[in-house]
């Protein structure tokens, strides 16, 4: 096998299947052989063009599983055939935020599938230190969900939620789902999501929540809850400037608010700082998940911790990843789109 099919971008909005060369693993590098791939909202936003436009003509996809297809020899505790995932996060290794491993602010940070070629592909060539040895046991389906479930370990881990204390998921699509999840597996409670489609709410509710409401009943249902204190943390998974305004109002005195969907780059929120200060809350941003988070999420998945059925069955082959991006909007249903090799 000397060559290989990939999908690129080509422009917003415009997918080609092109055929190229099989890359050649460097020295310190591993061929995965792709199985799977997730469609996300991030990718939706590089789609239209939203988002690392700069990057374009490139392959996207970040969410993925494969096995280790060829190594060089000197590739130490890796073998080939290992089914594997990947930490997307390249970082230089030798500035300020890499040594301190945040390597999500690394000034130049690389990210596979959004600012270089990533995974609708059949093969990429990735930096072996990235390469997490995954349980054969487990099947693509829901290893290729390890990456957005770090993101969201990631949120909790800043967030520093412990058994007992009360959340609000704002949005309940995938991710918002995966919070509702998570959250369940920490103890946090009562647990309450808000969203606008039923399917969703309905999904959300067979996931872990408490209450599942729609956003005009939420601050209501919130402080029924509390006992009108506001919930400890309130996640906001959406990325909408109005949600976040109200993701405030929902938290308590001394609360957290956790700003994890991604707005567009002018929007802002008032932020009253007396009101902060006085109340002591805090709010704490979040990007993606690398490094132990990766670790952690896949140790989830694979010890069951995650109801993954809402997340499996929408799967379309590399030929019609055209079509899966052009009706991803239109199927909310689907909680995730999974490309097949
Ligand atoms: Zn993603
Ligand atoms: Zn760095």
């Amino acid at each position: 096998m000397t060559t290989m099919r990939a999908a690129v971008l080509v422009e917003p909005g415009r997918f080609e299947l092109q055929d190229r060369p099989v890359p050649e693993p460097g020295a310190q590098e591993a061929l995965i052989k792709i199985a799977r791939v997730g469609i996300c909202g991030t990718d939706m936003h590089i789609f239209h063009g939203n988002y690392a436009a700069e990057s374009l003509p490139m392959v996207p996809g970040h969410e993925f599983t494969g096995h280790i297809a060829k190594l060089r020899s000197e590739v130490a505790g890796l073998t080939e055939g290992q089914p594997v995932v990947v930490d997307m996060n390249i970082g230089c290794t030798r500035c300020y935020w890499c040594r301190r491993n945040e390597i999500l602010n690394c000034p130049e940070m690389q990210q596979m599938g959004i600012t270089m070629d990533g995974a609708f592909a059949e093969y990429m060539t990735v930096p072996a230190r990235l390469v997490i040895p995954a349980p054969g046991t487990t099947p693509a389906e829901i290893l290729a969900l390890t990456e957005p479930l770090s993101c969201v370990v990631r949120a909790a881990r800043k967030a520093q939620v412990t058994f007992g204390q009360s959340v609000v998921v704002i949005g309940a699509g995938p991710i918002g789902n995966l919070h509702v999840q998570l959250m369940r597996t920490i103890g946090a409670a009562p647990i309450i999501v808000s969203d606008i489609d039923a399917n969703r709410l309905k999904m959300a509710k067979e996931c872990g929540a408490d209450h599942a409401v729609t956003p005009d009943n939420l601050h209501e249902t919130v402080m029924a809850a509390t006992d009108n204190r506001g919930a400890d943390i309130v996640i906001e998974s959406v990325g909408s400037e109005t949600l976040y305004a109200e993701a405030q109002k929902l938290i308590r005195k001394g609360g957290h608010l956790a700003a994890f969907g991604l707005t567009g780059p002018d929007e802002s929120i008032r932020l009253g700082i007396l009101e902060t200060i006085l109340d002591e809350n805090s709010v704490k941003g979040s990007v993606a998940g690398m490094g132990q988070d990766m670790h952690d999420a896949l140790t989830l998945l694979t010890h069951g911790r995650i109801k993954t059925d809402a997340f499996t069955g929408a799967d379309y082959p590399l030929e019609d990843i055209q079509a899966a991006f052009d009706t991803f909007a239109d199927r909310p249903a689907d909680l995730k789109t999974q490309i097949v090799m």
